[in-house]
């Protein structure tokens, strides 16, 4: 069995002692005589498998009491459309920070409902830095505040938690969720698809703040209202059950590993390789600005682009997949969730080094 260095950006990769177990698991889950996914999601088996992956969330991010963790689909996309469904007051703004390319997708979603507020945007960089704090011209009166932790595309990440004030901070983490320690408390409601740095594709994590529910107008389908999600333990329909079970299997990996703090500490090792190789050349280049450059997603040009083609060719020969840039960037890149090695990453490198060699 071969098995590639899979940098895609989404599905991306997951742990293999996930996929070894769920494959072990795969035709008789725990003496059960059936998979997972075969199971009715009222079965108590399955309803123990949901309770400890919440249970598992809730550890790994410390989700204090006072939050509910909901386990929905759609995707952070239906996020965009259902956090102002259900979070903004009658005839109030609502406050977004465009850093990117998902930035601007959750601000086109919530226009449609009403008015929103551009605080700051990072367009004129070129969304290769996140605005100063200080430049924000935040409305106190906002039914939330809105940003994207990590943008995926242009690989711009928030180190810190911006202050909100006393607005409901809502925040979009589909991306670097599970990629260090957070403190939930600062947030009225975090969202992420699960494909990046979770699980399977289907699921989609929301942790919401209790007082934030059932603001929702009573006109809201029941499926997108978070208070008919948390008041049936996000099973009012059948719930992406695989995609559960597995995202629970990712969490004991992860505190397996050691939590938050290993995690962190591991994935600002592996993009450092990537980082310092960028400040000793000009064959390659990151266009991010050195304080808000992503530990997820790693984006770089080449100075020729037409190496570009061979650059990937030759990556795909080596068995380094799916570093093609996004289509509305260009240029590489890498991403380097929890789930690839440190050992990955200095392939990855070793290759850059000798294409260098053999093309500079
Ligand atoms: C991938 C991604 C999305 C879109 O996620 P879907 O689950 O495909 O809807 C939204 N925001 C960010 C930051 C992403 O990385």
């Amino acid at each position: 069995m071969k098995r590639v260095l899979n940098f895609s950006a989404g599905p991306g990769v997951l742990p293999v002692p996930v996929l070894e177990r769920a494959a072990a698991e795969m035709l008789d889950w725990q003496g059960q005589g059936l998979s997972v996914m075969e199971m009715s999601h009222r079965s108590d088996a399955f309803i123990d498998i949901a309770a400890r992956a919440e249970q598992g969330l809730r550890t790994l991010m410390g989700v204090p009491d006072g939050y509910r963790v909901l386990f929905l689909q759609g995707g952070a996309t239906l996020q965009f459309g259902m956090v102002p469904m259900n979070l903004r007051r009658e005839g109030a703004g609502a406050d977004y920070l465009d850093t990117g390319q998902w930035s601007k997708k959750a601000i086109e979603e919530a226009r449609k409902s009403g008015p929103v507020n551009i605080v700051a945007s990072g367009a004129a960089s070129k969304y290769t830095c996140i605005p100063p704090r200080g430049d924000w011209a935040c409305d106190p009166a906002a039914s939330y505040l809105h940003y994207t932790s990590n943008e995926t595309i242009g690989g711009v990440q928030f180190h810190h938690v911006p202050d909100a004030g006393a607005v409901p901070l809502v925040c979009d983490m589909s991306s670097d969720i599970l990629s260090g320690p957070v403190d939930v408390s600062r947030f009225g409601l975090i969202y992420a698809g699960a494909q990046k740095n979770i699980g399977p594709a289907g699921l989609t994590v929301v942790v919401v703040r209790d007082d934030l529910l059932g603001r929702a107008p009573k006109s809201t389908p029941a499926m997108l209202d978070y208070a008919v999600q948390a008041a049936s333990e996000s099973m009012y329909n059948t719930p992406p059950t695989w995609a559960i079970y597995i995202a629970g299997l990712v969490f004991d990996w992860l505190q397996d590993l050691g939590g938050m703090d290993e995690v962190a500490r591991r994935n600002a090792e592996k993009a450092k390789v990537l980082y310092d190789l960028f400040d000793g050349t000009e064959f390659y280049r990151c266009p991010v600005a050195s304080a808000d450059r992503s530990v997820m997603n790693v984006p770089f040009t080449l100075r020729d682009a037409s190496l570009d083609e061979p650059f990937l060719r030759e990556a795909e020969a080596a068995g380094l997949q799916q570093l093609k840039g996004h289509r509305s960037v260009g240029g590489m890149r890498a991403s380097l969730y929890n789930a690839m090695p440190l050992s990955g990453v200095r392939s990855l490198a070793a290759f850059m080094c000798d294409f260098e060699r053999r093309h500079g």
